[in-house]
């Protein structure tokens, strides 16, 4: 993390809150998490040199900037549901992230399995194409609930293991597997960078 410049990463009027242990507002009514939210879910995430790695929820782009220093020579495939976010993040990003623009719920199908997956969104059930999509021996880190939401890190080996690591306060997971989109509000979606 301390190799990841948060600066560049959030709107110029928050730059001064840039290093403060708290999360900031990004446009489109989404957030980038606080920098320990960030270290706990990439340590229970196990990221390792070469690992093939899916996230859900580009958002800023930061934390996809983090998974890639801890992947090094592997991949990280982003998914964010909004064009704008996802095209501004795809400025700050190096060149072993791959930034999207979809419905993370339904994964990455054509490059999985992959050997972590991060949502970093929080959806009401782990989404069941992640789960496909995730390779026997690996780890998934997924915020799960509403109102009330836990953070998981889930494990699949011939069965799968749920364990849970304290509440959360995440966005949510909006699409097929994720809940229905909230009424429109155009003054909060306006970008902000
Ligand atoms: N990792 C981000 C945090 C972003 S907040 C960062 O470091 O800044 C979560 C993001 O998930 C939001 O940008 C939101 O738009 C996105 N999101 C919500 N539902 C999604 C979905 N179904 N597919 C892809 N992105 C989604």
């Amino acid at each position: 993390m301390g190799a990841v410049r948060r600066e560049d990463f959030v709107p110029q009027n928050w730059r001064d809150y840039a290093y403060r242990d708290e999360p900031l507002p990004i446009g489109k009514e989404q957030t980038i998490s606080a920098p320990h939210m960030v270290a706990i879910m990439c340590d229970l995430l196990c990221v390792e040199p070469r690992s093939h790695v899916l996230e859900i929820g580009t958002g800023s782009g930061y934390h996809a900037a983090v998974l890639a220093e801890l992947a090094g020579k592997g991949t990280v495939y982003t998914i964010e549901r909004f064009e704008a976010l996802a095209e501004h993040a795809s400025k700050l990003l190096p060149a072993n992230v791959v930034i999207i623009t979809g419905d993370g719920s339904l994964g990455l199908s054509e490059k999985a399995p992959f050997d972590r997956i991060l949502v970093t969104c929080s959806a009401p059930e782990i989404p069941p194409p992640l789960l496909a999509q995730l390779k026997a021996g690996g780890r998934m880190v997924i915020p799960l609930g509403k109102e009330f939401q836990e953070l998981y890190l889930v494990r699949k080996n011939r069965q799968i293991a749920k364990e849970a690591h304290g509440a959360v306060a995440f966005v949510l997971l909006v699409g097929k597997y994720g809940f229905p989109e909230a009424p429109h509000d155009e003054a909060a979606n306006r970008l902000r960078f």
